[in-house]
């Protein structure tokens, strides 16, 4: 569920091993069903149901013969989607099984699932506990039914707020929600109603999005056809403005520039996204990252099934069944001026030259040059770090993907 107004490219995701970072790893597993599809979402995702056991078999086949391109211990897993609270806790349970034992896993590591509101229920809570699910994060996108009926999401309002209750009483204690922002037709007081009840709900962990109009989906066809308007951009800034404050006051920290977390509750999965850590993706549609090699795996329910049936009987090798590309220096370089940017802990401009030379880190210094100027960017931490650290300022923010974009190198 990645909606951002900061569009990151497809490579944006890279490992880079520093020393103090190959021991760690996350696993990502995709899972594709959907009830019904959400007007603005181009996610691989089905209706199919039906086919959740064989799914599970051929994720669980991946899980196998993938053990030995990632030895490294695994600190996070996170069942995403798609929207995995559809499945039975069995299936989730078969998924946990195998993780465990292929994979070393750290202790207490962080277990994520994707929850649909509508899904929440007293047993499922139970059944995820017992399966050591310690963090579930939930796609509210928004509090107003009005809003929530116009993207076609099947819960309401208060089924929301009533499910983050739930998880609360039934001991969950790192809880994340996702909301929207600039939906057709959503005021700023609207917005401002959903981030007040989102800290009033005292979760952990807040991610929040920019509506995109991807092309494709039925929410761009009614762009096309003038149906809905897209929110200005002065809105969607008063929005992200009013909703940073907010949360600052009310004791979150905004780590990465859709992402906000009480103290010791930012998404430890997501982070490693952003510090470069490896991880793998099993399922349809699903990416990994290792080492400097990017794998996709097909968006095709069937076809994925298929592939690892083959590939179980022998009849496919590797390369077949998904898809791998090396990336080259410098995609790597443009990976590491967006990942690092995107947070808050910043570009590290000793590890840039380190990693990729003088040249690049001369070449960013200069393109960041006119941003410092106007004070979008700042350099700090030069006491901790002997070249200090490039980090966007709290105005650079807002204007993050032209400045990230200013910084990359363009063959
Ligand atoms: S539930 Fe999530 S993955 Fe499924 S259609 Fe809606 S936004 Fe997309």
């Amino acid at each position: 569920m990645l909606f951002n107004m900061f569009h990151i490219p497809t490579k944006s995701l890279t490992l880079y091993q520093t020393d103090n970072r190959t021991f760690m790893a996350g696993i990502y597993i995709h899972i594709p069903f959907c009830k019904q599809r959400c007007v603005y979402c181009d996610f691989y995702s089905t209706t199919h149901q039906e086919k959740e056991d064989r799914y599970i078999e051929a994720v669980c086949t991946e899980l196998k013969w993938r053990r030995q391109t990632l030895s490294d211990q695994i600190h996070t897993i996170y069942i995403g989607g798609g929207t995995p609270s559809l499945l039975r806790p069995q299936s989730i349970e078969q998924l946990k099984k195998n993780i465990y034992q292929y994979y070393p896993i750290a202790p207490e590591p962080e277990f994520t699932i994707e929850a649909n509101p509508d899904d929440i229920t007293p047993e499922w809570l139970e059944a995820m506990k017992c399966i050591g699910i310690n963090r579930i994060s939930m796609g509210v996108q928004s509090f107003h039914n009005d809003m929530l009926k116009l993207i076609h999401r099947r819960h309401s309002g208060e089924k929301a707020i009533e499910a983050v209750k739930l998880c609360q009483k039934h001991g969950f204690k790192n809880i994340s929600i996702d909301l929207i922002y600039g939906l057709p037709g959503q005021t700023l007081q609207d917005w401002q109603e959903d981030v007040r009840l989102a800290i009033a709900l005292n979760v952990q962990h807040i991610s929040t999005y920019a509506l995109i109009y991807e092309e494709g989906t039925l929410l761009w066809q009614w762009r096309e056809q003038k149906k809905v308007y897209e929110a200005d951009e002065e809105l969607s800034l008063a929005m992200f403005e009013y909703l940073i404050t907010q949360l600052k006051e009310n004791g979150f920290e905004h780590y990465e520039i859709s992402n906000f977390g009480k103290p010791g509750f930012h998404s430890r999965h997501n982070s490693s996204y952003w510090n470069n850590i490896p991880y793998l993706g099993c399922g349809a549609a699903a990416h990994s990252l290792i080492g400097t090699e990017r794998m996709y795996n097909v968006a095709n329910l069937n076809q994925y099934m298929d592939n690892m049936n083959q590939y179980d009987k022998g009849n496919l090798n590797y390369k077949d069944v998904c898809h791998c590309e090396e990336l080259s220096f410098h995609e790597r370089y443009n990976d590491r001026i967006i990942t690092c940017l995107r947070t808050a802990a910043g570009l590290n401009l000793k590890e840039l030259e380190t990693d990729f030379g003088t040249g690049l880190k001369d070449y960013c210094l200069k393109m960041a040059a006119p941003h410092l100027n106007e004070k979008t960017l700042q350099i700090t931490d030069t006491d901790r770090y002997p070249q200090g650290v490039l980090k966007l300022t709290h105005q650079g923010i807002f204007l993050s993907d032209g400045i990230m974009s200013d910084l990359l190198w363009v063959e």
